[in-house]
This record gives structure tokens, sequence and C-alpha cells, in this order.
């Protein structure tokens, strides 16, 4: 028997993947941008009425929040974006959703998801950070500890704007760091969900059952095109974070984490699932197929886990000077840009992060196997970073 989720909703992933080129925002060509830019890709949404702007606040620096809003369906969708201003991976997606609304007015998802919900959106809640491309607001606080305290601006508009609507389902859009690996598969970790906990005790109510019927659904979607690639967050309570508290609150909420990709440092291909698992999930809660989704499906889905680094020296021999012995050794780098503070210019760091056996992690970038061949031991220190055009140095020939 062919199920509703086989044959309508695994269709029109299909058919968004195949079609995503010709519907995606044009002229986003770096993941490194600034609220002036996200508005410019904004403005032929505006001018052809896809969604409805209000303005919510301003962040501490006076940049304008807004929320957009867009179908009069019953059931209300809250989702907001880059409350870390250097996570601005699903704030793309986000903007491909918009191009998408706006190209295709009469696709059959268009349609039903305008007439069936209200999505209120939010992308972008903290221009600050994005400006700057750090995580903390312009006041240096982790917006996603304030939720209770409320101390910033931006949190307070969050917590107004999910009081004012009383949303049904929300979404809270982040990046991960890249190196996650899924489980302990050896593989990278696209996406990670998570439908948060409202306690300690981690137990379900209905508003979190509800929450991971909509991540079975997302689940399912991704599964499609990221079969080995799609992880979950351990379900700790946060008592200080938004989606812990929009859930306690009684907004089903799930948290998406844009992980890494390898070869796609803007993040490309993680804008694209995002859209795609946005979309269909969202036709999906639209037609009331995600409220029968099967939990199982979320609940299997292995814990994320921090088993990948972006460069492996693997099998190298380590020996300094004033050692008898040699040992056997594999390296774990990370790269990282930096100010250096010598030039003013922005450069390519590299940091030594383990050593020993690395045979369960994977690289983001590059394995190299030395072959046995001897490390510079003078180089070879933990936490050290250096200039990552200098890595070839670490092996003695390499
Ligand atoms: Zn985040």
């Amino acid at each position: 028997m062919t199920t509703f989720f086989q044959s309508t909703i695994q269709s029109l992933a299909t058919e968004l993947f195949k079609s995503y080129d010709s519907y995606k925002a044009s002229g986003i060509v770096s993941s490194r941008f600034t609220q002036a830019e996200m508005l410019q890709w904004l403005h032929p949404f505006i001018d052809q009425h896809v969604f409805e702007k209000s303005v919510l606040g301003t962040s501490a620096e006076g940049r304008e929040i807004a929320l957009y809003s867009m179908g009069d369906g019953s059931a209300k969708v809250l989702i907001w974006s880059q409350m870390h201003g250097d996570e601005p991976t699903a704030t793309m997606a986000l903007m491909d959703i918009f191009s998408f609304f706006t190209k295709n007015p009469e696709h059959i998802a268009a349609k039903t998801i305008r007439e069936k919900l209200t999505l209120l959106v939010i992308p972008m809640l903290n221009p600050d950070g994005a400006e700057r491309f750090t995580r903390r607001t312009a006041q240096m606080i982790d917006m996603n500890r304030d939720a209770l305290a409320l101390a910033t601006p931006e949190a307070k508009i969050l917590k107004n704007t999910r009081d004012t609507y009383q949303p049904e389902y929300g979404f809270n859009l982040h990046d991960q760091e890249p190196r996650y690996t899924v489980g302990t598969t050896q593989k990278i970790t696209a996406v990670a969900l998570l439908a948060p906990a409202t306690d300690v005790s981690r137990g379900d109510n209905s508003v979190r059952l509800r929450a991971k019927r909509v991540a079975s659904t997302l689940a399912q979607v991704l599964n499609l095109f990221i079969p080995e690639n799609l992880a979950k967050w351990d379900d700790t309570f946060y008592s200080t974070a938004f989606g812990d508290n929009i859930q306690k609150w009684g907004t089903s909420t799930v948290l998406i984490e844009s992980g890494g990709w390898r070869g796609d440092s803007n993040k490309f291909f993680i804008r694209k699932l995002n859209y795609i698992g946005l979309l269909v999930t969202l036709y999906a809660i639209a037609v009331g197929e995600s409220s029968k989704a099967d939990v199982a499906v979320y609940e299997k889905i292995p814990f994320n886990m921090k088993l990948g680094c972006d460069y492996i020296i693997r099998n190298a021999v380590l020996k300094a000077s004033n050692q008898t012995v040699s040992v056997r050794v594999d390296i774990g780098i990370n790269f990282d840009k930096r100010i250096n503070v010598l030039t003013g210019q922005m450069d390519d760091y590299a940091t030594i992060m383990e050593i020993g056996d690395l045979s369960a992690f994977t690289a983001l970038e590059k394995e190299v196997n030395a072959n046995g061949g001897e490390l510079d031991a003078d180089l070879i220190k933990i936490d050290h970073s250096f200039s990552a055009g200098k890595i070839e140095l670490l092996l003695k020939r390499m």
C-alpha cells in the first residue's frame, strides 16, 4: 500500500529538489552577508506583496527587526532564523522560500500553505551579530540564553511575538559547527534536529509530542536526500534557552541545525535542504499529515557526536629529541579565520585539536595518510595555532 507520505510528500520533495535552481532567491553569492544585503533580497518580494511586513522593534544598535507574514490559515507557524549572528544558512533558505511563493503563487504547495497556515517569519533576529558575523548580540549576550531574563531587545521581540500570536508551531533555525558526525558512523552531520524538552524530566506532553511528529515528518523528507547525514541533538533541558521555553509556553517547536557538507563552505546545499525540508513539512502540517507521523522516525535518528575535524594526518610517527621512544599518532586539525594582529587582515589559521588514535574520527576537508612518516615534533603541540599555509611542514617529508 502506498502511503500519503510516499505518494504526495515524497513527490513534492523530489520536485522541489529538481526545480530548486529556477525557484531559489537570486543574488546570494556568499553565506556571509549583512542585514542591509538581506533587505535588498527582500525588496522584490515586498513589491510583489508576497507577505505583509510589520516592524517588531529594533536591535540594540537600532536595526529594524521585522515580521514577514503570509497566508490566512487558522494554524499559525512562527519561524525565526539567525538569533546567532554567525548562523546564516536558514536565513538564505527563507529567502528561497519567499522566492518560491513569489514565482509560484499557484503551486499546490504554495496555495495550500497560504490557505491553511499563517506563516510568521522573522529572518535574522540578531542583525547586529550578523553585521560582525558573531554569535552574540551587540551587547555580548547569547540570545539563546536570554529567554527568561529577556535582558536584550532582540529576545523581548521574540517573546512578545510568540505571546501575541500564540502560534501552534515553531521552527528555531540555527547553524552548528560543521564537524559534528552522525553518531559513530564517521558521516558528517548535514542537518541535526531536536524537539526540545519542556523540563528536566524530558517527558512528552502534547505540545512536545506534536513537535516530535513535525520532526519525524521533516526527517522523512531529509532522509530522501541525506539518509546518512541526519542527526539529532540530545534533549538535555536548557532552562534559559528559547527552543525549550517556547515549547514550554505551548508552541510545538523544532530546532533545525545546519551542519557541514564536504566542499561546500557556503553551505548552499544545506540551505537547499532547509528550503525543501521546511516547505514540504509546512505542506504536511497544512494537509494534516504531520499529526499522523510516526514519532519513532524521530526517536531513531542517531545522536550528534563531535567526531569530526577539518584535516587529519593519519599514521605518523612522533618523537621529540628529548624522548627515548617514538609514538604512532594521528593528528586532528581544525581551520578557522581570524584577524592577524600583525597585518590586521583576516587570515586562515590551523589549530591542532587532537593527537593520538583518531580511527573513530572523520575529516570534513582532507585526510592524509603519512604511511609512518615522521612529524616535526617542534610543531606538534596540542591547541597550537599556526598559519594554515604551513600545514605541509608538520610532516618532515609530506
Ligand atoms: Zn545557534
